[in-house]
């Protein structure tokens, strides 16, 4: 029959960097069931090397160690990690337990490392530590036992596997001889279903219970000697052990659960560790993300739209219909809209008035060539000095109805405007002047007064809807109707019946008469169109705007008969073909131009950063979308531009430094858990089950890491300015980039820690040389 274990001729040496020590030199001998022996010898003789090469903890160089009459000699790591978990029991001097562990889960983890349940495993714990007496302690820490405590609690773990084999590396070592005592009492009692090998340097304390002794000498067998006769019994199969395989998913959770309970500040650690990077990767790369829109390094050109606010979004349907109430209420609810302008048109048109200085005298008269002045001169530059509102807009719809207003009421009809201007203004006429560079004739404006009724603090102008509707019929004709209502009705009244149909008609556009503070009268013959006004102040007339139709007659200048230059009156021949304005009364004007809205709106968005957000959700309800802003920026600005390129390398280069610390940390932080790898590999832990477990925790406190850092983003949002610019611009799918991102950095961590993990728990070979039996320090 074969013996429980046998060593055939067998050899092993510790290989030095120069020299090579000799451990086991050749040696034969074999143990049975039953069987308690003391292998004791000199320091330094060989009994540790002995223990640990029966105990599978190292490899040996040559002979045979076989198991049940098995040779194990071309094992490998897989082989000798089933060979520690379901043969041997190993204790250790240094006790080899838990100590962040209480008494009963040392035990209980042990078990549940070789497959057992969780009732069965408490079951056989319980059994084993009250064999050892130490049931009554089960809940404290192992940390805190007393020396022979702990040496009871790593025999009670031995005693509960089912292991039959048990070698005990200078059990007593460190222990008084009344605790010697009760330690190998217990092994004596666990020889009776075991091979209990145990080595001291003190035969004595071991005399009176072992069955054998053997003494090592420089690595041989000095002497062996029968003491006992054996109870002879039958080699206990491991049938006991429960197939660990099976378990190996629960076991790694098991494991990650156990290490997290054993170390507390540790986790603590990793989850500020993680929050941190989690954060540092957001900002980063969420700033990274945000500067690869380079819209705002761009020089706006007003080429297509005269109005390129940031936030602004031009809509027209599909089929290039005009739009309604409820288009315009389905497109408030897009992302982040703010407000309709539903004048699409409108605030593409330039529209100059003067907040606060009193009109009559803003413009110069300019010297003419021959002498004198030119009254009508006017010139562009001139009337961009004016304190202007770049454009014109129309009262728009507001999702929330209100905050437009700051004082007075909306404007009612075509006379009357809300103006960004001071208090006190409310009821001042003033004129404004409208004008489109692109698409009407050069120097053409349409001019006319308005009346305050009410002040915002919002930019422009903002009309009534006709205007707007004026504006759009202009667009949309191809005679460019243009609608002049009249300003007052002191002046001639006309009734609409006397206007004949085609006289809405011009060939370009006309202009209001501007009467409400000065004399018109003399200027206007009836055949001669000018627009010099004279009054009191300006009593050779004061010049505002002048018309270049197409049909312009050339300007004439003569002499009267006080020797002043003065423009040669002329005569239009067809008023409508030439310089012509035409009057209707407010009410045909409004049949006229409809009710309708043009083909075109504006939305505006809360920030630029939601526009593409917008657009898209436009286009999903049909829409044609489009945002000015980033139409007519084409041009880069180079001193932005370079700013953008810095802040795209340094929030890049911060971002992969972020991800490399965080690999680099992970490693060092999982060192601090390696002690306690070591101890649950020597129970039978499994390199697959410990990798299972570092990935596990490291991916719950990634993902801890993320939520806390998106709490604190989001919490900050609205308070720190920098994470609200970030923030804006982040998309769903960005911010699962950066999870994943920070995910990533964690894994290569993972991957990082299982090769740790092979290198330093479970290399096979030569482990023993830098395995240190320390407490796992807290
Ligand atoms: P004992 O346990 O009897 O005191 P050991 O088995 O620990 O003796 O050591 C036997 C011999 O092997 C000693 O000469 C020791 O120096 C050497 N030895 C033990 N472990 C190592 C090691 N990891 N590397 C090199 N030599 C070692
Ligand atoms: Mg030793």
């Amino acid at each position: 029959m074969s013996k429980l274990l046998e060593l055939k001729k067998l050899s092993k040496f510790y290989t030095g960097d120069r020299s090579v020590v000799v451990g086991l030199n050749e040696i034969d001998l074999s143990f049975e069931m039953g069987e308690f022996v003391a292998v004791t010898g000199e320091s330094g003789s060989g009994k540790s090397t002995l223990a640990h090469v029966l105990g599978g903890i190292i490899p040996y160089e040559s002979g045979e160690l076989l198991f049940d009459g098995k040779a194990t000699s071309h094992y490998d790591g897989t082989d000798w990690e089933h060979y520690r978990r379901d043969k041997i029991s190993f204790i250790s001097q240094n006790y080899g337990i838990l100590p962040g562990n209480t008494v009963l889960g040392n035990v209980t983890c042990a078990l549940r490392l070789i497959g057992y349940g969780k009732s069965s495993a408490y079951t056989r714990a319980r059994d084993a530590l009250k064999k050892v007496g130490l049931w009554e302690l089960r809940t404290r820490r192992a940390a805190k036992l007393s020396s022979g405590q702990k040496q009871r609690l790593s025999i009670a773990r031995a005693i509960a596997k089912p292991a039959p084999v048990l070698i005990a590396d200078e059990p007593t070592g460190n222990l008084d001889s009344e605790n010697s005592k009760i330690i190998i009492e217990l092994l004596a009692e666990a020889a009776k279903e075991k091979l209990v090998i145990m080595i001291t340097h003190d035969y004595a304390e071991v005399e009176n219970y072992c069955t054998r002794k053997i003494t090592v000498k420089d690595g041989r067998i000095a002497s062996d000697n029968d003491l006992r006769p054996v109870r002879k019994q039958e080699s206990k199969k491991t049938q006991e052990t429960v197939s660990a395989e099976k378990n190996k998913k629960k076991l790694g959770t098991y494991i990650a659960l156990q290490q997290m309970r054993m170390h507390p500040v540790w986790c603590g650690v990793m989850l500020a560790f993680f929050a941190v990077t989690a954060f540092a990767v957001f900002s980063f790369l969420g700033t990274f993300i945000s500067a690869i829109d380079d819209t705002s390094t761009r020089i706006y050109n007003p080429s297509a739209f005269v109005n390129g606010a940031k936030e602004r979004i031009v809509i027209k349907k599909a089929d290039a219909a005009d739009f309604t109430e409820e288009d315009l209420a389905r497109i408030l609810e897009a992302d982040r809209a703010v407000k309709v302008e539903r004048f699409g048109y409108a605030s593409d048109v330039y529209c100059y008035y003067r907040k606060d200085v009193d009109y009559s005298v803003a413009y110069e008269l300019v010297a003419l060539p021959g002498g004198g002045l030119d009254p009508v001169h006017v010139t562009e530059e001139k009337l961009r000095l004016a304190d202007s509102a770049p454009f014109l807009q129309t009262v728009p719809s507001l999702a929330d109805g209100s905050v437009f207003l700051k004082e007075g009421r909306l404007p009612q009809n075509y006379f009357e405007a809300v103006i960004n201007c001071n208090e006190g203004k409310l009821g001042d006429v003033i004129p404004v002047y409208l004008r489109d560079d692109k698409n009407w004739p050069i120097d053409s404006y349409l001019a006319f007064y308005v009346t305050i009724v009410g002040t915002t603090d919002m930019n422009g102008i903002y009309l009534a809807d006709e205007v707007g509707r004026q504006l759009n019929a202009k667009l949309q004709t191809e005679n460019h109707y243009v609608y002049v209502p009249r300003a007052s009705a002191s002046y001639t009244d006309i009734t609409e019946e006397e206007y004949p149909e085609d006289a809405f008609r011009c060939s370009d556009i006309c202009f209001l008469k501007l009467k409400n503070k000065y004399s018109l009268a003399e200027n206007f013959d009836g055949t001669y169109y000018s627009f010099a006004f004279k009054s009191a102040e300006h009593p050779d007339g004061v010049a505002l705007l002048k018309y270049h139709g197409e049909a312009t007659a050339p300007k004439i200048y003569e002499k009267d008969e006080n020797g002043n230059t003065v423009q040669k009156k002329q005569t239009v021949t067809d008023p409508f073909k030439g310089d012509i304005f035409i009057e209707t009364k407010y009410s045909a004007f409004l049949r006229l131009v409809g009710e309708g809205y043009g083909d075109q709106v504006s939305l505006y968005v809360t920030d630029y950063a939601y526009t593409d957000r917008a657009i898209r959700d436009l286009n999903e309800m049909g829409y044609v979308a489009v945002s000015p802003y980033k139409l007519g920026s084409a041009k880069q600005d180079a001193d932005l531009a370079e700013k953008r390129v810095d802040t795209l390398t340094v929030c890049g280069i911060a971002a992969l430094g972020i991800l490399l610390l965080e690999i680099i940390m992970l490693r060092a932080l999982f060192a601090m858990q390696l002690s306690s790898y070591k101890l649950l590999a020597d129970l039978g832990l499994t390199r697959k089950c410990a990798s299972r477990s570092a990935f596990l925790q490291l991916i719950l406190f990634a993902l801890l890491g993320q939520t806390i850092a998106a709490l604190a983003v989001l919490t900050l949002n609205g308070r720190a300015e920098a994470i609200g610019a970030l923030v804006k611009y982040l998309q769903c799918h960005h911010i699962a980039i950066l999870c994943a991102v920070h995910l990533a950095g964690a894994l290569a961590g993972t991957v990082w820690v299982s090769l740790s993990l092979k290198k330093q728990v479970f290399p096979f070979k030569e482990r023993y040389a830098d395995i240190d039996f320390e407490e796992d320090g807290e």
